[in-house]
C-alpha cells in the first residue's frame, strides 16, 4: 500500500506546491512516492528524491509529457494505479490550476469521488475540506478503494529537503502511456516577475478597486511591494477591470494564499476574497471606509484615503 503524489514541477524543478501535497500525503500513514511525469524532467526527479518523506520517486520521462497536459497525464495516473500490485491507496495533487487540471480526471477516470481542497487529514478515510467559501468546515469520509484529493497547500507546511547529495529516496523509471492527442500546448504567456511567486511569498501587497486605474495600481503598491520585498495581488474587481493580469487575483476563484503579512489596499473585503487570504498570520488594511468588512479579519486596519497613505507608507519602510 502505498500513496502517489503527483508533482508539480516545470522538468527542471518541483514547484513548492509539490512539498506542502507531500506533507499532507506523510499524514495518512503508508509509504509516500512520487510521480514525476515529463520530458527531461530528470532534474524535477532528483529534487524530488530529496524531498523528506519521500519513500519512491516514480519518473515517466517521455516527449508527450513534455506540457503535462492534463488528458495524458492522467491516463498515466491511472495506468499506474491499475499496474501497480502493492496498490495505490491514495492519489494527491496540490489545489493548484494543474492539480486541479489533472485529478478531477483521474477521478472519473477511476469512477471514485475526489476529495477537494483538504486542509486536515483525520485519518487514512476522513478528512477537512472548507464548504461554502471557507465558512464551514467539512468532515468528510470516503469510502472508495482509491481516494483522489487535492490539497490546499497553505494548510500543510513544506515537507524539507534532505540535506545529503544523491537524494535520500530511489527514482525507479516508469514506462510512458501512450499519447493520447487529444490536446497540444501552442504557447504559453507566462507573466515574468522578479518579485516572488504569489502562492508562496511571505509578504503579500493586494490591491483592489479603490485604486481606480491600472496605472494607479503599478504607480502605488510597486514601490510598497519593493520596499517590502512582497509579491503583489489583487481583488477580482481588479482584476476584471483590466488593473493586472488574472494570476494576480485572490480568493474563492483565484488564489489562495497565507502570507506572514498580506497588506490589502483599496480592498472591501467581499466573502469571496476573504476565502484567498483570511488564513494570512499579519493582515493589514488600509480603506477609507471605516465600515469595510475588511476590518474584521484585520490585525491592523488604517482608515484614511490610500492615494495618500501608501506613498507615505512606502517610503516610511523603503
Ligand atoms: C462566484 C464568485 C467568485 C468570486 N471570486 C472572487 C475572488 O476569487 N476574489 C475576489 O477578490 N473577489 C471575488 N469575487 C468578487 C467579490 O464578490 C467582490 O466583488 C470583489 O472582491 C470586490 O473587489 P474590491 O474589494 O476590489 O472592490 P469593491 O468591493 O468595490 O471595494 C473597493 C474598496 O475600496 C475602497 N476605496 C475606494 N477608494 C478608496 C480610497 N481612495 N482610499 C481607500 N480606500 C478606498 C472602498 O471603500 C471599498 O471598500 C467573486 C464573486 C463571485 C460571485
Amino acid at each position: 500500500m502505498a500513496i502517489l503524489v503527483i508533482a508539480e514541477h516545470d522538468n527542471a524543478s518541483l514547484k513548492a506546491a509539490t512539498l506542502n501535497t507531500v506533507s499532507a500525503a506523510a499524514q495518512l500513514g503508508s509509504e509516500v512516492h512520487v510521480l514525476v511525469a515529463g520530458a527531461n524532467c530528470a532534474a524535477a526527479a532528483a529534487e524530488a528524491a530529496k524531498v523528506a518523506g519521500v519513500a519512491k520517486v516514480r519518473v515517466a520521462d517521455a516527449a508527450h509529457y513534455d506540457s503535462q497536459t492534463a488528458e495524458n497525464v492522467a491516463a498515466l495516473v491511472v495506468a499506474v494505479v491499475a499496474n501497480e500490485a502493492a496498490g495505490y491507496t491514495h492519489i494527491l495533487a496540490p489545489s493548484t490550476a494543474n492539480g486541479k487540471n489533472v485529478a478531477p480526471r483521474v477521478a472519473a477516470l477511476l469512477d471514485v469521488a475526489q476529495i477537494s481542497d483538504i486542509v486536515a487529514v483525520e485519518s487514512a478515510d476522513t478528512f477537512v475540506r472548507p464548504i461554502y467559501a471557507g465558512n464551514a468546515m467539512a468532515t468528510v469520509k470516503s469510502d472508495d478503494a482509491v481516494k483522489v484529493m487535492t490539497v490546499r497547500t497553505t494548510a500543510f507546511e513544506a515537507a524539507a529537503m534532505v540535506a545529503n547529495e544523491g537524494g535520500a529516496a530511489a527514482v525507479e523509471a516508469l514506462g510512458a502511456a501512450a499519447d493520447l492527442g487529444l490536446t497540444s500546448v501552442k504557447g504559453r504567456d507566462l507573466t515574468k516577475s522578479e518579485r516572488p511567486e504569489l502562492g508562496a511569498a511571505k509578504i503579500i501587497v493586494s490591491g483592489g478597486r479603490g485604486l481606480g486605474s491600472g496605472e494607479n495600481y503599478h504607480k502605488l503598491l510597486e514601490p510598497l511591494a519593493d520596499a517590502l520585498g512582497a509579491a503583489l495581488g489583487a481583488s477580482r474587481a481588479a482584476v476584471d477591470a483590466g488593473y493586472v493580469p488574472n494570476d494576480y487575483q485572490v480568493g474563492q476563484t483565484g488564489k489562495i494564499v497565507a502570507p506572514q503579512l498580506y497588506i490589502a489596499v483599496g480592498i472591501s473585503g467581499a466573502i469571496q476574497h476573504l476565502a484567498g487570504m483570511k488564513d494570512s498570520k499579519v493582515i493589514v488594511a488600509i480603506n477609507k471606509d471605516p465600515e469595510a468588512p475588511i476590518f474584521q479579519v484585520a490585525d491592523y486596519g488604517l482608515v484614511g484615503d490610500l492615494f495618500e497613505v501608501v506613498p507615505e507608507l512606502s517610503q516610511a519602510v523603503g
